[in-house]
């Protein structure tokens, strides 16, 4: 059976899938209601919201855009925390809607500062622009203690990216005091993609309904607004909610907390059963993601390991991003994965290693200056 371990969209259990054989109802009609409004107020419990949770038709870039276009005004001051290529994104967004973005950086595979954060706020910003968790480089964000920080010394609108984190991390929406978070189908709910799910403040709301917002279709004031009717503004990706509402069943089955546990549990088996063999994890171990792992593997390696895992193995994994493309395999763990999938692709990748490279990788993690270039660099699949 195939191991498949990349970082999205993910392995989608059979019930899930079946799900979406669900015949078509009109959007304006009793029963889409009911789907609905069944659906949304159980997002809440994800994100730790008692407050509005809108589905979006489109990916999470999408959301991203209609959290920028629908909060951000021209001229906004927004500071962008990045711990790389997804930081680096959501800034490009805020840039491409007029806000004027201050960058503060990590290098990759690390994290910055909370004290650094605090200091930069000082200079007066709308929005500071957060990921919970760096799909690129296997890292997890503090939220917590960021979020805390940012809460003591700014007013300002806190936005944050929780797509590769939603239903493995526990979030705290309404206690963090966050003002939108964006998440989506295709990962860690492990459903098909074509839903982004967004976490909005009564004061986002307001905000978003303030003259200037900057898009029609992803417009988040329309969409609260005809949440409130029970429906969507426009047609929805109804399979995908189908496929959302039997996923959170199985969730809601679980419990929501054992959810968050089992997924820092697979996490730490990948990271043990990858050290075990000698192979070198990239973050340091308090904040290692608990839904993505970055393994390093000896320079040159990481592309032709990858083939040989999916050629010889029926394994499949993401690849490094831009500079960290043939140094860096990413496994994804994220949604209903057994720990048999961490431990079998963990020794795949040893294998491979031994068949050819002469030996596991061993060594300092890559180097993370010049990481942060990585534009146009989307050549191979599995690059989410
Ligand atoms: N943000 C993060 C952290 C991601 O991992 C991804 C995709 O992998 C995105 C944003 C973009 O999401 P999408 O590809 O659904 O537009």
């Amino acid at each position: 059976m195939r191991n498949y371990r990349v970082t999205g969209p993910v392995e989608v259990p059979d019930g899930t899938l079946a799900a979406m054989t669900t015949r078509m109802i009109s959007h304006r009609s009793d029963g889409f209601r009911d789907l609905f409004g069944g659906i949304a107020p159980r997002l809440g419990a994800l994100f730790g919201t008692a407050g509005t949770v809108l589905p979006l038709t489109c990916s999470g870039t999408g959301g991203l855009e209609a959290v920028a276009a629908s909060l951000l005004r021209p001229g906004d001051r927004v500071l962008s925390v990045q711990l790389g290529y997804f930081g680096e994104r959501f800034a490009e967004i805020a840039e491409h809607h007029g806000a004027v973005v201050d960058v503060l950086a990590a290098p990759w595979g690390q994290v910055v500062d909370t004290a650094l954060i605090t200091e930069r706020l000082a200079a007066g910003y709308d929005a500071v622009l957060l990921t919970h968790n760096e799909t690129s480089t296997g890292v997890v964000a503090p939220l917590r203690a960021w979020a805390q920080a940012i809460r003591a010394v700014s007013d300002c609108l806190i936005l944050v990216d929780v797509v590769s984190s939603l239903a493995a991390v526990e979030i705290g929406f309404d206690e963090l005091g966050l003002d939108a978070a964006v998440g989506v189908t295709q990962k860690a709910l492990a459903c098909p993609p074509g839903l982004s799910l967004v976490a909005v403040s009564e004061r986002a709301l307001a905000r978003a309904a303030e003259p200037g917002e900057g898009s029609y279709y992803l417009s988040l004031a329309r969409a609260a607004e005809h949440a409130r009717a029970g429906t969507t503004t426009y047609t929805p990706a109804l399979s995908v909610l189908y496929a959302l509402d039997t996923a959170l069943a199985a969730i809601e089955k679980e419990g929501v907390e054992a959810v968050w546990e089992r997924h820092a549990r697979t996490a730490r088996r990948c990271r043990d059963a990858l050290r075990a063999r000698g192979l070198v994890v990239v973050p340091d171990e308090a904040h290692s993601s608990p839904t993505v792992t970055a393994v390093r593997l000896p320079a040159g390696g990481a592309v032709r390991v990858r083939e040989a895992l999916a050629a010889e193995h029926d394994t499949w994994v993401s690849s490094g991003r831009g500079p960290w493309k043939d140094e860096v395999l990413r496994i994804g763990h994220m949604g209903p994965v057994e720990p048999a999938g961490v431990d079998a692709c963990a020794a795949a990748i040893a294998a491979c290693l031994d068949g050819s490279a002469g030996g596991p990788a061993a060594g300092a993690p890559p180097a993370a200056g010049a990481a942060l270039d990585v534009r146009g660099t989307d050549g191979a699949d599995g690059l989410g």
